[in-house]
């Protein structure tokens, strides 16, 4: 699965559900797939766990703040659209971007799924156009991430990476 056609499948998503404003609504591009949210009591180190064996199903902790919940969801729906097929439950634990961090990285589904929910809740156009209201962001300033990461709906962890990942300049 190459980078590009991640930002492709996406994008596509983001047109067919009409989601083009701010927070991305991603219960509602679930809900395009078919795909069931339930939030539920788990362990706190399980963030997120897809279950196939019949109607697709998302489960997530209740008790992990919002950004990560939303972040979660789009997770968890990369692996159903992309890898489903390799298990019928996958569990997801911890968090994915502490893993990206580490010297030993994840394994490709993992970078895949984490790819998907970045594209889908902070899509490139999107990030662009927010970060040209601030001309004289250069550098990545922590409050403009953090305005940012509320303005989405997701961590400021998240939204650090993906403005990283952009090409924008990191301290
Ligand atoms: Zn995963």
């Amino acid at each position: 699965m190459q980078k590009q056609s991640i930002q492709t499948i996406t994008s596509n998503l983001l047109n067919s559900t009409g989601c083009n404003e701010l927070p991305i609504d991603v219960n509602k591009i679930a809900s395009y797939l078919n795909v069931t949210i339930y939030a539920i009591e788990l362990p706190e180190d399980i963030s997120g766990i897809l279950d196939v064996r019949t109607e697709p199903i998302i489960l997530i902790n209740k008790e992990h703040v919002l950004p990560r919940q939303r972040f979660s969801i789009a997770h968890e729906l990369g692996h159903y659209q992309f890898h489903h097929l390799l298990g019928i439950i996958h569990v997801d634990k911890k968090s994915y971007y502490r893993n990206i961090k580490s010297t030993q990285g994840l394994d490709i589904i993992e970078i895949e799924a984490n790819q998907f929910a970045a594209n889908l809740l902070m899509p490139e156009d999107l990030i662009r156009n927010e970060l040209e209201k601030y001309e004289d962001f250069i550098d990545m300033d922590e409050d403009i991430v953090a305005i940012m990461a509320a303005k989405f709906n997701v961590s400021v962890t998240a939204m650090g990476f993906r403005i990283h990942n952009l090409g924008y300049s990191w301290p």
